[in-house]
């Protein structure tokens, strides 16, 4: 009796362990790193917006949206 129990158990973890490994748990699921609003900077010459990553840094911590901007730096306006 005990090798039949055996040989049935061994079946089902046998058979659990494959329609595990075919489903998949679901757990890798990877998300884009979308950047928010608060990675958005103004150029301070032109008022232009853009992703902080591609603004360019001036002094006094303003961004510029292109070298030119940067080197004429901040809009009369203000
Ligand atoms: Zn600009």
């Amino acid at each position: 009796m005990i090798k039949w129990l055996l040989t049935i158990a061994i079946v089902v973890i046998a058979l659990m362990l494959w329609f595990g490994k075919g489903r998949g748990g679901g757990a890798a699921s990877q998300r884009r790193r979308t950047p928010g609003p608060e990675a958005m900077v103004s150029c301070a010459h032109c008022g232009l917006h853009l992703p902080r990553p591609d603004a360019l840094e001036g002094e006094g911590g303003r961004h510029y949206c292109s070298v030119e901007h940067r080197r004429l730096g901040p809009g009369a306006s203000g």
